[in-house]
């Protein structure tokens, strides 16, 4: 099972990431955690990065396909993996679906989280006093902005490929669950 998990900054892409993960015994592969924990260990590309999260950019693609591709490459070989956070631009998209392993990063669904930027602001706000940098409130009106002009244009990408489930994010974390893994399932069998 290889999923994507598409939606707005608060949407739920990694706490629902991390539940579907242990749901299908696959593993959850976040471009942010990665990211955030090369930061956090003060390495070169953790030092290179840091600015573009903090600021609510995105980190350049050669960057992002470092640390993800070994990540992936592993999850492959595995069970599969749900993607949070990448692919983010039809650029890394398009990429994802030509390089590595065997047949490109492949996909098999992609979960979109529906939740309007009203809703998805007061969750982030909230979010901020558990200390995450990104989450200041220009900072989430950047990543928001981010979001409509370089991830939002996925959606007509993977729908043409008849991949796309819309999902809403509105309802309660345990029925957005169960509403994910019944559309899977039934689009898996
Ligand atoms: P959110 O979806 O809540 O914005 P993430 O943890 O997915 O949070 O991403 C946090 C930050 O990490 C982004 O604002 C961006 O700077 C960087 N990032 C994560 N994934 C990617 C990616 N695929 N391409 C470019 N930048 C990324």
């Amino acid at each position: 099972m290889r999923l994507v998990l598409l939606g707005v900054p608060g949407s739920g892409k990694g706490t629902q990431g991390e539940v579907l993960a242990a749901h299908y015994g696959i593993r959850h592969v976040s471009s942010g955690d990665l990211l955030r924990h090369e930061v956090a260990a003060h390495t070169p590309l953790g030092e290179e990065v840091k600015s573009f999260i903090d600021d609510g950019e995105l980190v350049p693609d050669e960057l992002v396909f470092s640390v993800v591709a070994g990540a992936l490459d592993d999850a492959a070989r595995a069970q599969g993996y749900i993607l949070d956070g990448f692919p983010r631009t039809l650029a890394q998209a398009q990429r994802a679906r030509a390089s590595a392993p065997p047949a490109g990063i492949a996909v098999d669904a992609v979960v979109y989280l529906d939740l309007s930027d009203k809703v998805a602001r007061s969750r982030l706000s909230g979010r901020a006093a558990e200390g995450r940098v990104d989450d200041g409130d220009s900072v989430i009106e950047r990543r928001l902005a981010v979001y409509h002009h370089a991830t939002q244009p996925l959606l007509g990408f993977y729908r043409a490929l008849r991949l796309l489930r819309a999902i809403d994010a509105n309802a309660p974390i345990p029925q957005v669950t169960a509403t994910i893994i019944a559309a899977i399932d039934a689009s898996a069998a």
